[in-house]
């Protein structure tokens, strides 16, 4: 009892020396959260399907969640490039039930990312889309599954011209655990979709390695 107290009055003296701010805005928050309400209510979901041809006449659905965005942009660039890897809980929180449905009506076995290289995972710290597959995976009950490995350096395809992008991805990726792969339907999950080139070349490595059905999604389309 006392030892909670204790705890207690602790806790509030850290918080008044350090008080907790909103991840997006930097508004001061007192409930314990990492996004102030007005930012998490400022984002919409605005989910679109695209075809992806990843083969000739061979097409994948792509789900995207957000249109990338006044806010949705903000979100995406706090979570990919400051080190808030708590964002992906809240996109996926936007996710409403209609939405889940779209997605599990395909039955998946499994739900992966696209890989970062190792060097840009270190130098980041995590891979942004696999925070927001395992946030997913947890939300949707599929369990996640590291399928994909990214066994070249490319630069990254947002630094080069549209041109560039398909040869850019091309050879750069490969399989880890293929008997576990064999006949699964597959959740290959990405942050942002520009011209789909790197979830094209993913879905043909995994469908290539035995996948039965890949199903992209992102959190954003461009
Ligand atoms: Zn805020």
């Amino acid at each position: 009892m006392i030892m909670n107290i204790f705890k207690k009055i602790i806790n509030t003296i850290i918080s008044f020396i350090y008080p907790q701010k909103c991840l997006i805005c930097s508004k001061i928050i007192t409930v314990k959260t990492h996004i102030c309400e007005k930012c998490l209510n400022s984002i919409k979901l605005n989910l679109k399907v695209n075809k992806l041809e990843y083969d000739t006449n061979k097409f994948v659905p792509c789900i995207s969640m957000f249109k990338y965005a006044g806010k949705v942009r903000e979100f995406i660039h706090h979570f990919k490039f400051r080190g808030n890897k708590e964002i992906s809980n809240y996109l996926v929180y936007k996710i409403s039930d209609e939405n889940i449905k779209n997605i599990t009506k395909y039955d998946f076995d499994y739900i992966t990312c696209v890989p970062l290289s190792k060097q840009r995972n270190r130098l980041r710290g995590y891979n942004q889309s696999e925070c927001f597959a395992r946030d997913l995976g947890k939300k949707i009950k599929i369990p996640y599954k590291d399928f994909l490995i990214k066994v070249l350096d490319n630069p990254p395809q947002h630094e080069l011209p549209a041109a560039e992008r398909i040869m850019n991805v091309q050879g750069v990726y490969s399989v880890l655990k293929i008997s576990e792969l064999k006949d699964k339907n597959i959740l290959l999950c990405d942050d942002i979709m520009t011209t789909g080139n790197t979830l094209k070349e993913c879905v043909r490595v995994l469908k290539k390695y035995g996948a039965k059905n890949v199903v992209c999604c992102t959190i954003a389309y461009v």
